[in-house]
């Protein structure tokens, strides 16, 4: 599971608009954290502080496991939709041989377009899920991919240019083909109404009843049904697409394994190799049991310096909740930040045991929380260039139960978001009063911070079903009900007088800059991220409205928390912090038990009651005052550079790290060294 950044903290400066990539950043005071925008994006660039002083055989390893990073990128494209890759591959081949005029509207249209779909890895925004509306038109897209040689075309055998732009065309332009790509509404069939590449040619029904026959309830250590496969219907016989070496993305899965292989012959000691091995013969043979058994000894992993996560891994982007998406992040631990996240773990049993859930949906025993501060070093597939900030693996339930969970606060891109920010007007926009604002600046970073913490190392790895209750009983609810279960733990304990005991956060008073944040930002400030007339749609931010929404709305008779106006313009006042933190409770003992009786009614009626609508008039207003100020509500980053320096011999003697490349010089070199991956793949 990841959580994503929140808006305040992703709000940026406006002053990096389109700024050239020839910004080599050295010096650590000049470094630069914005790259550029466009669209609604803000693009930045985030520090490896440490690399410097890690090991030459450490150094090694991040190289390695950044390649292989990069090398199921293409992977991610596909998932994402099955015209993708021929779509990005088309439109790379203009953008790099364009001969006409470049400066002309047109053009710079499709340049747009293009940085969009590689933002998005496809031709859907990565957060609404709506296809992209280009601003370019069909004539024009025509005329270029005629001016270009069909040898820089990605042509199918006996396919010629004119094909490839009546193929593609409708795809692009037909605003009814594909337009979402992951639909969540519900009474409507999932799959057929959803782009992603999941499912061929089966019904949501024919989808369920697949894997409901597989499933055995009684089976105490089930494996991810359906993680890593495309279900199709051929011949009228229902069967799996396996992604695996000589399967299914073979070719890309043959690189991953290549640099793979290199990591692990410099790994820092013999579990770190041994579950790189496994991790090798999963993507070798697809068995989901041995999955299990790499993620069992991957958590079990806690004294190595360097991590990563590389593979099949979520599966928000299936509208059934079941495969997942290729991804993976590098990161090696930041020691100091970690004795935070160690004094949260070491304490983990008493957070659950004084949780206001119903005791029989208490872990009795809490196993294995680890939780560490990381520094990430690489981000690849569905964590980039858009990254979580906070990551718990794995997703399996059984193995978080009886081996527990690892769990990691992102600091240094947390920290890009922070410095990216500052001065851009945001809170001064939307925040009510001078108190809020003196709370936000004293306390905002560390309490966002310490959130992000206890959503991940405890939030996540709390509670438990009951037994012979179905993982995926609340369905296309799930995600959006962990997410709430996992931030309202995080919200009552922020605001227990225990973290101040345990020297986590300075006083009484800090907790209050997080629940001012959260509270505006499920109410209004997220909405900044949705279109006029749409409603709420990703998890994530279903989750946070539905937390703010119920609050609101229970705490009314006591006047908890108020909207007020002021000058036509609408803000949150929280007046009364400690009610606030009683209702949380009880929000969290509800979700809790929804979550482990598996009601999948109750969950439905709580996402859709408080999840989901928008009122327009605010919705209006919020969207009105954000343009104002000119901040784009996305955000995501370039990686950096790691060049390895050899010698005579050819032998790595070291490996240098390099924050000089640009957004679409970064995505054009990858699509050129990472191509394995047929254009189409069926
Ligand atoms: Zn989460």
């Amino acid at each position: 599971m990841k959580k994503f950044i929140c808006m305040i903290t992703s709000a940026i400066t406006l002053s990096a608009c389109n700024m050239p990539k020839e910004n080599p950043v050295t010096s650590p005071d000049t470094f630069d954290y914005n790259v550029e925008q466009f669209a609604d994006i803000g693009i930045l660039r985030y520090r490896v502080e440490g690399f410097e002083s890690l090991s030459l055989q450490q150094k090694k390893m991040i190289y390695y496991l950044s390649q292989a990073a990069v090398a199921g990128r293409d992977i991610f494209f596909d998932q994402n939709g099955k015209w993708n890759l021929a779509i990005r591959r088309t439109l790379e081949a203009v953008y790099e041989n364009y001969k006409g005029n470049r400066d002309n509207d047109q053009f710079k249209a499709l340049e747009q377009y293009l940085k969009q779909v590689w933002f998005a890895s496809g031709i859907h925004h990565h957060y609404s899920m709506d296809k992209f509306k280009p601003e370019f038109s069909k004539e024009f897209f025509a005329e270029t991919v005629q001016s270009i040689d069909n040898s820089l075309l990605p042509l199918k055998e006996g396919e010629s240019k004119e094909d490839l732009i009546a193929n593609l065309s409708p795809v692009i332009f037909d605003p009814s083909i594909d337009a979402k790509r992951v639909n969540q509404a519900a009474g409507e069939d999932l799959i057929q109404t959803s782009a992603c590449n999941y499912y061929e040619g089966v019904t949501q029904e024919e989808a369920e009843s697949f894997y409901n026959n597989m499933k055995d309830l009684k089976d105490e250590t089930p494996v991810s049904y359906g993680l890593n496969s495309r279900l199709v219907k051929k011949d009228g016989k229902i069967q799996e697409l396996v992604w695996k070496t000589d399967g299914l993305y073979g070719e890309a899965l043959k690189e991953v394994v290549y640099w793979l292989d290199k990591a692990k012959s410099v790994a820092e000691n013999e579990a770190q190799q041994a579950y790189i091995e496994k991790l090798i013969d999963f993507n070798k043979s697809g068995d989901l049991k041995t999955f299990d058994e790499y993620a069992i000894l991957w958590v079990k992993d806690t004294i190595s310096d360097i991590d990563f996560v590389n593979g099949f891994t979520e599966s928000y982007g299936d509208p059934l909740g079941m495969k997942a998406s290729w991804e993976s992040v590098v990161n090696f631990k930041n020691k100091e930040a970690s004795k935070r996240t160690e004094t949260i773990s070491e304490n983990a049993q008493w957070f659950e045991d004084h949780s206001p859930v119903d005791k029989r949906f208490k872990k009795e025993t809490v196993k294995g929380i680890s939780a560490k501060v990381i520094t990430a070093a690489m981000l690849g597939g569905d964590c980039y260039p858009a990254t979580p900030i906070g990551i718990n693996l794995p997703n399996s339930n059984w193995i978080r139960r009886d081996h527990g969970s690892k769990s990691v606060t992102i600091e240094n891109i947390t920290k890009a978001y922070d410095m990216a920010s500052l001065g851009n007007g945001f809170n001064e926009e939307f925040v009510w009063s001078d108190t809020e604002q003196d709370l936000m600046k004293k306390y905002g970073f560390i309490s966002d911070n310490m959130h992000t913490d206890l959503h991940e190392c405890l939030g996540h790895g709390s509670g438990k079903l009951l037994s012979g209750v179905d993982p995926d009983a609340l369905k296309a609810y799930g995600s959006t009900l962990e997410e709430a279960r996992a931030d309202l733990f995080a919200l009552y304990y922020i605001a227990d007088p225990k973290l101040v005991e345990l020297g986590l956060l300075p006083n009484g008073d800090a907790y209050k800059a997080e629940y001012y944040r959260y509270i505006m930002n499920g109410l209004m400030t997220q909405l900044t991220r949705i279109e006029p007339g749409k409603s709420v749609e990703e998890s994530h931010m279903r989750n946070r409205q539905l937390i703010a929404k119920w609050i609101f709305e229970k705490g009314a008779p006591d006047n908890v928390i108020e909207l007020k106006k002021r000058d036509g313009k609408t803000f949150v006042i929280i007046n009364d912090y400690d009610k606030m933190r009683t209702l949380v409770g009880e929000l969290l003992a509800e979700v809790q038990r929804i979550k482990s009786e598996g009601d999948y009614e109750a969950g439905k009626n709580l996402v859709e009651n408080y999840g989901v609508k928008v009122d327009a008039n605010l919705h209006k207003e919020i969207l009105d005052r954000y343009a104002r100020l000119q901040i784009k509500p996305y955000k995501g980053f370039v990686n950096p550079i790691y060049i390895p320096i050899t010698n005579d011999e050819g032998e790595i003697t070291d490996i240098k790290i390099a924050y000089d490349e640009g957004y679409a010089e970064q995505m054009l070199r990858y699509s050129k060294e990472f191509n394995a991956l047929p254009t189409y793949n069926n």
